[in-house]
């Protein structure tokens, strides 16, 4: 049969011999933010363009290359959300969350779309799920932020989990860095991608992250940050530290972790995977004390972060943490004959109806068909119905593992198979 149509570029279906892994994933993720005092938040699955081009930046490569951007019918710019911070703090602003004055902490589960050369765990349609806490400047929110992401890898299973660290300063003392790495970046123009001889001169810090080879290399020469942080942004960045050793998690700092968002301030930090290679990021974020205001909101310190769902789940399958799906049914349902074949329907709703996961056959197959049918699908007992046992009210119940069976009466078979079954 040729196809008429496939499934886009860069997207998946999720079928339900995996879909469970995904529940599984995102009930961790739901659990474990509600206990952290976190509360779902859900925005559409669009927003108007300029929201990304005012947070994320115009000269990153998301708001770029990657978003996918339409004109709505009534000549709006919209487009599809690449990220979900942006979309959270829009909400917290329009729904007048920042009226109480104190501390929101909001969590999320969703799609988000970047138009990227389709590679391992690398989708145009990927799912992320992220915190956000807004609110508070302390460094201890920097650390409940950075456990609570820690705390849902950990109840996921995952060990080969690391977290790297960074301090990228404040409005006060980031133009001085940026001043001496820009000026680095002069000196070696000529050896730099198009990208970042284009960009060196509006956002230098973005040149440690390009993704290009060369770039890296001569990158890593660069000045750090570190020796250009001012007194309030060290003494936070050791606080954070102290606060993340007392709770006994493990960090490395990373000079060269900037983020690839324009409106990091302060800590950021990503969790990578051992078991991933190179590409092994699996969730980052950082402080965006600055984001708000721009985003038109009163002077309001946050951070967050987000990790992406196709890749912990791949973290989790190098790690062989994928979960044991239990998709079996309880009971088939058989049929011996025409009225048997009637019965069917009812029989099977009242199971349900009972709690009992059931299915049967509708292919009007033969006995032995159908039994193969519920051997395959796992099921730990199939009632069989005929005109014979109906007219007596009963029914056949097999046991399919001692392959056993004995008559019961049919409008008992919910309850004893519910017995069975513990
Ligand atoms: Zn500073
Ligand atoms: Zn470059």
């Amino acid at each position: 049969m040729a196809l008429l149509f496939r499934r886009p570029k860069g997207t998946e279906d999720v079928l339900p011999d995996r879909v469970g892994y995904w529940q599984f994933l995102e009930g961790k993720v739901r659990e474990v933010a509600s206990r952290f005092g976190y509360g779902e938040v859900r925005t559409p699955t669009f927003e108007e363009a300029e929201l990304f081009a005012r947070s994320v930046g115009e000269d990153t490569d998301i708001v770029s290359k990657e978003m996918y951007t339409f004109e709505d019918r009534g000549g709006r710019l919209m487009a599809l959300k690449p990220e979900g911070t942006a979309s959270v703090l829009r909400a917290y602003l329009e729904h007048g969350l920042h009226k109480g004055g104190g501390l929101t902490k909001l969590y999320y589960i969703s799609p988000i779309f970047r138009y990227e050369k389709p590679q391992a765990g690398r989708y145009r349609q990927s799912h992320q799920f992220g915190a956000e806490a807004i609110g508070s400047g302390e460094p201890s929110l920097d650390v409940e932020v950075i456990d609570l992401a820690l705390s849902i890898y950990r109840e996921l299973g995952l060990s080969e989990v690391s977290l790297l660290l960074n301090s990228i300063g404040c409005p006060k003392c980031r133009p001085s860095y940026r001043q001496e790495l820009l000026k680095f970046a002069r000196a070696h123009r000529e050896e730099l991608c198009g990208d970042c001889r284009r960009r060196m001169e509006t956002n230098p810090l973005r040149l440690l992250d390009c993704k290009v080879e060369g770039c890296g290399r001569i990158m890593a020469q660069a000045p750090v940050i570190s020796q250009y942080l001012c007194d309030e942004c060290r003494e936070h960045f050791e606080e954070v530290k102290g606060g993340l050793r007392s709770l006994g998690i493990p960090y490395r700092e990373e000079s060269k972790l900037v983020r690839g968002l324009d409106y990091y301030t302060r800590t950021v930090f990503e969790v990578v995977h051992g078991g991933l290679g190179a590409q092994n990021a699996i969730c980052g974020g950082g402080r965006y004390d600055g984001l708000v205001e721009e985003l038109g909101g009163p002077p309001t310190p946050a951070l967050g972060f987000a990790g992406g769902v196709e890749r912990t789940l791949l973290a989790m399958e190098a790690e062989g943490k994928l979960p044991e799906l239990d998709e079996r049914v309880e009971v088939f349902v058989a049929y011996l004959d025409d009225p048997g074949r009637e019965a069917l329907p009812k029989v099977l709703s009242e199971l349900r109806r009972a709690g009992l996961r059931a299915d049967g056959s509708y292919t009007g197959r033969s006995l032995k068909s159908q039994l193969r049918q519920a051997d395959r699908m796992g099921a730990r007992y199939t009632v069989i119905i005929g005109g014979e046992e109906l007219a007596k009210g009963m029914a056949i119940v097999r046991d399919m593992e001692l392959s056993e069976q004995r008559e019961v009466p049919l409008d008992g078979t919910p309850k004893v198979l519910r017995e069975k079954l513990g």
